[in-house]
Formats: C-alpha cells, structure tokens, sequence
C-alpha cells in the first residue's frame, strides 16, 4: 500500500498536485474550506483574473490538461497604457507573438481543475476547515463550515496547499526555530468589472493587459471570454488619492473622472461594484522550513507574493513541477524528498518575492516613463541581436523557466548593461554594438547553459 496523502486547499494548486499525485499511484483527498464554487455562487469581488505563463503552463501540459484550458484563456501580446487624455501607447510583452501572457479567470480555472482532478479519481471534501494539525502523529483536526462537526483525521504525508493564510503553518509557527515574515504592503485592491458591449464584444482592446499607471497608484483590466474585463484598482489604503478616501459615491466618481476618464466612460456600475466588492490587503511571506514530520507546504502557503510579476500562481505551479520530479527521482522518501524540495525552491521563490515587489514601481509609474519604454526598445533589440544571451529580465521570468534566482542575477547585470548602453542616446540606431557585444561576451553566457 502506497502513503495515503492529504492536501489542505483545493484552490489552484492543490487539484493540480493531487491529479499528478493519483496517476503515479498515491491515494489522494483534498480537503476544502469553502463550498464547492461549482454549485454555490462565489462572492462579489473573488472572481479576479490571473496572468498564466509559461511555467504554469509547463506544469499543466505535464498533467495532460492546458489543451483543455485553451477554450478558457485570453492571450494577451502586451501592456497597453492609458494617459489620462485618453491617449494609448502599446508596449509589447516579448520579443513576438510567441511571448504572450494568458488571461484566465480565477474560478474558471479553480473549477477546470477541480473537474480535472475528480475525473483522475481525486475526491475533494467541501465545506472542511482544517482547524489544527498534530506535528508528531500526523493528525489533522477538520471542522464542517456548514454543521460545525468536527472530526479527527490521520493521514501518512499532508500536504498544506491552503494558501496565504495557511492553517499548517499556523501549526509549525507553534514549533521551535521556525522562522516566520510577513510584510504587507500599504496598498489595496478592489475589483470592477468593463461591461462587454450589447454584442457581447469587448469594448477596448482584447489581446492586452490595460493600464492606467498614475505614479502613486494604478487601473489594470484584464480581458474575459464573456466579452467583459476584470480590473483592479490598486491604491493606498490611507493617505491622499486612498481607500480611506474615497468613502463616498461622489469621491469615487470624481477620483475616475479625473483620472480614469476613458475607464470611467465603460463602467456604468462603477459606484456599485466599488462599495458591494471588499478591499483585499497584498502580503509577502517567507518562512522556514517549509516541513515538519509528515507535513509540507507548498504554494501561497509556504510562500506568498504580491501579483505585480503576475507569477504567484505560475510559481506556485512550477512548486508542483520540481516537486514532482523530485518524487520520481528520489521517490517516497519524505524527508529527503522535503528537505530537497525546499533547498530546491526557496532560493527561487524569495527572488521571485523581491522582484514582485520592485514590479509595483514599474507598473504604477515607470510604465509611462519615456526613457523606460525607450530602454524596453533597446532590450528587445539587444535580445534580437543576441538571442540566448541578452534575454529580458521580464521574458526569463515569464516566457523561460530559467531559475528565478538566475533570472533575479542577470536582470541586476543586464540592467547594468542597460544603463551604460542607453546613456546619451534616444533610438536604436545610435547603440554602440561593438560595446555592446563586448559586455554581452563579457558577463552573459547563454541562458541555455544554465
Ligand atoms: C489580486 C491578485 C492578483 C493576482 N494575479 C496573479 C497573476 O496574474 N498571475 C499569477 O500567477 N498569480 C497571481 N496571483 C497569485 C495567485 O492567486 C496565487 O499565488 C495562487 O492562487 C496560489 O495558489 P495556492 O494553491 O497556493 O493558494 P490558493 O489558490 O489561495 O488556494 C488555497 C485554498 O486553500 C483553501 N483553504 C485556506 N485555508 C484553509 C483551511 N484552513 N482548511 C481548508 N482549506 C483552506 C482556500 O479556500 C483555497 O481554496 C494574484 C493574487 C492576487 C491576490
């Protein structure tokens, strides 16, 4: 008899590690704090939408299930701005129609999932908050949400797949030696919705991630299949232009009229939908270690980000990938397979935290910068000269699967680069090549030799 395996969380990684978990033999049950979103509504302002790229991607072809998610995804080429006078600027995300990011909504894909991992034969228990976890017999302690049972269950390996909030670590918290951060950011985000127009079409561009970058604070609209978009408002909790501000139906109006004119014009729900849907805080967690006896976590749980890389759930994703090469390397080895899976990951998933966070600036303000979007140009042409060598910092993290540390360290050296390189000049014509090839031979061996 194989190690029976729980996973607490069914959201996006936890029905994903569960179907690779049952094909290679392990009996799997996944247990659900929340209703199954399949047949019980989702609340007003959980639905947003997420990036998808190539790591995330990589981890569902692996489990044999992105073709079916296609039907559900949106591709989008690039970031298109919007000035306040309406004026738009496209900026293309790679280096051609090949690098896009992929619009998918939360729920379609957490059902997708869900529905996939049943299919393999996973059962999901609904409605089960794990409440407390027993390091040293591997106890978990499960409460209904709908009758408040409560019951005991033992399991031989758990899984802590629950999320930012994670009830397991609560546990391992309680351990000696654990170390534990959380940094929240002082901004929040609230989602609103672009209505499709009456022939259910978009109303603005569909293969683009939108923004409004307004230096202290922004507007992004990512494209849904129904013809609407998700956007996300992202701004100070206190302070001027804030949350705590715009307490009034008639503040919030003015703050889109102001700023947000063209977005204001396709939201005729725009006071409702910002008062019905909450305000949701952005946390970056780090702990370690990552296990305890029996139990791992894996995901937001072991390490959550801000989205301003669009790479929780991908790196979440990629968790399940080494994870699972670990596991057909190695095999059931649990504690070595644990320890090799944390030394494996951590190094990757702090970069990936450090450079979520430096994103914000980017997306907020540096996005509307002229002298960015000229250093996005020289980029693309450095990589088209230099294709393996010179490769965008944001094009490793997103069209690569190059170690994310890897791709935290030679964005730092590249950005170097950058800087000598566009120093005095306004088009690529005028780039120094030799020098240029020069620094690439110097400090850049190729991205496939890593
Ligand atoms: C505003 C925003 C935008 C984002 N945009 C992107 C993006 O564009 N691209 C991207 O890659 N990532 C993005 N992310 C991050 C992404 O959503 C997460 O990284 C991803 O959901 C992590 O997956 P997970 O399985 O670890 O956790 P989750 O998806 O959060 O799943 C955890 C599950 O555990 C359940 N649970 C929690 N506690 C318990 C308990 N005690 N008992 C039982 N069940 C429990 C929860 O109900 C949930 O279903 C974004 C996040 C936010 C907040």
């Amino acid at each position: 008899m194989k190690d029976t395996i729980t996973l607490i969380g069914s959201g996006l990684s936890g029905p994903l590690l569960a179907i690779e978990l049952k094909k290679r033999g392990f009996p799997v049950e996944i247990h659900e704090r929340r209703p199954d979103m399949r047949r019980v509504q989702i609340s007003a302002g959980r639905s947003i939408n997420l990036a998808l790229s190539t790591r995330g991607i990589h981890a569902l072809q692996q489990a044999g299930i992105w073709d079916s998610m296609k039907k559900i995804i949106i591709p989008m080429k690039g970031r298109m701005m919007h000035a306040v006078s309406g004026e738009l600027t496209f900026q293309r995300y790679g280096k051609d129609d090949t690098e896009v990011i992929n619009s998918i909504s939360r729920a379609e894909l957490n059902m997708a999932l869900m529905n996939a991992a049943e299919e393999n034969g996973v059962r999901i228990h609904f409605n089960q908050r794990c409440t407390g976890y027993d390091v040293r017999s591997s106890t978990l302690e499960l409460r209904n949400e709908e009758t408040s049972e409560e019951h005991k269950l033992e399991s031989d390996i758990v899984i802590g797949t629950d999320g930012s909030a994670s009830a397991i670590r609560q546990e391992f918290l309680k351990l000696p030696r654990f170390n534990f951060s959380q940094q929240y950011l002082d901004y929040g985000y609230k989602e609103l919705t672009i209505p499709a127009d009456p022939n259910g079409e978009h109303q603005i561009e569909t293969h683009a991630l939108h923004i409004w970058p307004r230096g202290n604070y922004m507007l992004i609209a990512l494209p849904n299949i129904d013809g609407t978009f998700a956007c996300i408002l992202f701004l100070p909790f206190e302070g001027p232009d804030s949350f705590a501000e715009l307490n009034t139906e008639q503040r919030v109006y003015t703050f889109f009229e102001t700023n947000f004119p063209d977005a204001l014009r396709l939201m005729p729900q725009l006071t409702g939908n910002f008062f019905l849907n909450p305000t949701g805080a952005m946390v970056t967690i780090k702990c370690a270690p990552w296990h305890h006896g029996s139990a791992l976590l894996l995901g937001d749980a072991a390490h959550a980000i801000v989205p301003f890389f669009g790479q929780g759930l991908n790196c979440a994703f990629e968790d399940c990938t080494v994870f699972l090469d670990l596991l057909d390397r190695i095999g059931p080895d649990w504690p070595e397979l644990f320890t090799e899976f944390e030394s494996a990951r951590k190094v990757n998933t702090d970069s990936i935290a450090d450079l979520a966070v430096e994103n914000f600036v980017e997306m907020r303000d540096r996005v509307a910068d002229p002298r960015f979007l000229f250093r996005k140009k020289v980029e693309l042409a450095l990589e088209a000269r230099f294709p393996g060598h010179f490769v965008p910092k944001y094009a490793m993290v997103t069209f690569h699967r190059v170690p994310y540390s890897v791709a935290e360290a030679r964005g730092k050296v590249q950005d170097r680069m950058l800087a000598e390189l566009c120093d005095n000049i306004n088009s690529v014509e005028q780039l120094n090549w030799t020098k240029a090839e020069a620094m690439v031979n110097r400090e850049l061996q190729p991205l496939g030799n890593i």
